[in-house]
């Protein structure tokens, strides 16, 4: 079993360390780290067509090697996928992404895109984040690396079926301090971004798109819920976004085409 482990945060960033770490407990199981050489957060599934990518091997913080792109997440998983490592890759776990990505977060996230380049790619992909301890100013990595091996463990044993993820959000806090975990579907992320407009030195604007960070509606089986509650969220992401209840009532469009453009 060779599990490849990306992010979005880049290759230095604690969380992918303590996800490797983690990981390499499973027995029977190599890991290979290869994630960007920078933050790619908030990147969605970009894809590098345009230039060359380049890769070089890199030391993390505990002195195993790993290796860095300067491509985006998505690049990295593709690089793997076809062929740039010797063995090919059997499942990707993506993160520990340094926040949650609940909601419609998982449209912008990098640490989400990798996960579904691994789906698009036929390998099982899992995402993992976890919450900001925001009252204490520092993010801890160990709970959430304990979740990530166990729910990776999972889906050695039981598979994921094509084209799904599983996207993982672990609370703040320690393991004991867990509800549970919840299966969840995504809930509604409430985003309060503004447009910030400065002057430059020449006297020209230039915009930041900034605001007080996202909040959600904590709905019952959703995954913003879950987190709120104290419980680890997973929640299986399908990569096919067609909204099958829709499918009928739009279904009178063809008609309509048809008679006003007489054809
Ligand atoms: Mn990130």
């Amino acid at each position: 079993m060779h599990i490849l482990v990306t992010n979005d945060d880049g290759v230095q960033a604690p969380g992918i360390l303590a996800l490797a770490q983690a990981l390499r407990q499973i027995g029977g199981v190599e890991v290979t780290v290869l994630a960007p050489d920078r933050n790619w957060s908030v990147s969605s599934h970009a894809k590098t067509l345009t230039r060359p990518l380049r890769v070089k091997e890199v030391e993390l913080a505990d002195g195993t090697k790993a290796l860095a792109s300067d491509g985006s997440p998505s690049d990295c998983v593709a690089l793997a996928l076809l062929g740039l490592l010797e063995k090919p890759v059997d499942l990707v776990v993506s993160g520990i992404n340094s926040n949650t990505n609940l909601g419609h977060d998982v449209v912008y996230s990098g640490t989400v895109a990798a996960a579904m380049e691994a789906a698009i790619g036929g390998v099982p992909g899992i995402a993992v984040s976890v919450d900001r301890k925001r009252e204490r100013g520092w993010r801890d990595y160990g709970a959430a690396a304990v979740v990530a091996r166990w729910v990776t463990e999972w889906v050695i044993r039981h598979g994921l079926p094509d084209y799904i993820v599983l996207n993982v959000n672990v609370p703040a806090g320690e393991l004991q301090d867990f509800r549970g975990l919840e299966v969840t579907r995504l809930g509604l992320r409430l985003y309060h971004d503004r447009l910030e407009k400065r002057i430059d030195p020449y006297g020209r604007p230039y915009y930041w798109v900034a605001g007080d960070p996202p909040t959600g509606v904590p709905d019952e089986g959703t995954d913003i819920g879950a987190i709120e509650n104290g419980y680890i969220s997973v929640t299986p992401l399908q990569m096919d976004m067609t909204a099958y209840g829709l499918l009928d009532e739009f279904a009178a469009m063809e008609k309509m085409w048809g008679e006003e453009r007489k054809i």
